[in-house]
């Protein structure tokens, strides 16, 4: 079962309303979908998202990888040797994580076909339900708290709430969230935005006012191991590492010096589910739990990441909304989304059979 060509296309979808992070604002979502084609007739397919401010990839630098290197590199291997092809897509360029995730996807939707398995059976088993979070963007604490009543009437009972943009107002954008949602489980990002020591005074305010904070993701700089490790030390609210952990060498890192208390694992950091499940071992060796999460991704990738959640117990928190987000889903099959409740089929591979309004390129 060869491996006898590959295609790229462009998925674009409006997304409900614009995404905000300390990092970016998006108004759409517009990814890179690869598909890998076999003599057998098969197709695997993948997602990339362009998300330059975290992996430094546009759409541009994700198709001339993929286009001029990855795929190339897997043309005319035998689909059933899934060792070499993962090894052909890491040693075919350095870097460009997000690109090499989306053929990595494609390969294991391929791989998992050829055994006649769903995705999460070939990965261990285990569940096939998930429930998520859902993410509220950061801006004013009155839009914030109009989001929040508008996730609640959704059914939605843990909310990621995106700090940092302009610090100053985080305290009140938690009190305006804390009283919508007075039941609700609330997580906060702040993308980087603070330093060390305001993360800390920020979080020891809040948890004084009774917030109730379960997890702040990614508080300093990504490279800032030193301040983030600061931050775990001191913070009464547990820590969560995100920018600062692309590879298994960061989690290594991260773990060994108990620079966080969880990790935040997305496949379009770390490369892909290969890398993904290195990166699980490490952190089943220290305890530590995972968050799988995701960019702005339609549902091609994100069924990826939700089977692997699915088969792995150490990830005990799913933040895979990125489908949620959209206003549309151009994907038939795959993981089906139902507010916070996602379940997957036993259909082979990834389950997914078309995507509508995929604009291939030459
Ligand atoms: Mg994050």
């Amino acid at each position: 079962m060869k491996i006898t060509g590959f295609k790229l296309g462009l998925l674009s979808a409006p997304l409900r309303v614009p995404f905000r992070t300390a990092l970016r604002e998006a108004v759409r979502l517009e990814d890179v979908i690869v598909e890998l084609h076999t003599s057998d007739g098969l197709v695997g397919r993948g997602e990339a998202p362009p998300t330059a401010a975290v992996t430094g990839e546009t759409i541009g630098s994700i198709v001339a990888a993929l286009r001029d290197h990855i795929c190339p590199a897997l043309a005319g291997k035998d689909a059933a040797c899934l060792e070499e092809l993962l090894s052909a897509i890491s040693g075919s360029i350095a870097g460009n994580t997000s690109a090499k995730a989306a053929a990595e996807i494609a390969v294991w939707d391929l791989y998992a076909q050829y055994c006649r398995l769903p995705l999460y059976q070939l990965l261990g088993g285990g569940r096939n339900t998930l429930e998520t979070d859902l993410t509220i963007s950061v801006n004013t604490p009155e839009t914030m708290a109009k989001d929040t009543i508008d996730a609640l009437s959704k059914g939605y009972s843990t909310l990621k709430i995106k700090v940092g943009e302009n610090p100053d107002m985080d305290l009140a954008r938690l009190r305006a969230v804390r009283a919508a949602a007075p039941e609700a489980v609330i997580r906060i990002d702040a993308n980087q935005a603070w330093t060390p020591g305001q993360a800390v005074r920020l979080l020891e305010h809040m948890q004084a006012e009774g917030l109730g904070i379960e997890l702040v993701e990614q508080p300093v700089k990504a490279r800032d191991l030193k301040g983030l490790q600061f931050v775990t030390d001191r913070s009464p609210v547990p820590v969560m590492a995100d920018e600062s952990m692309f590879s298994p060498l960061d989690a290594m890192t991260i773990l060994e010096l108990h620079a966080a208390d969880y990790v935040n694992i997305k496949l379009m950091k770390c490369g892909g589910l290969s890398n993904a499940l290195r990166i699980i071992s490490a952190a089943e060796v220290y305890g530590v739990e995972c968050m799988i999460g995701c960019m702005l991704e339609a549902k091609v990738s994100v069924t990826a990441a939700v089977h692997l959640a699915c088969a792995k117990g150490i990830i005990t928190r799913v933040d895979l909304d990125g489908p949620a987000l959209c206003s549309a889903d151009p994907v038939a099959g795959g993981a089906n989304f139902n507010g916070k409740h996602i379940d997957i089929t036993d259909a082979p591979g990834l389950g997914i059979s078309s995507i509508s309004g995929l604009k291939y390129l030459e």
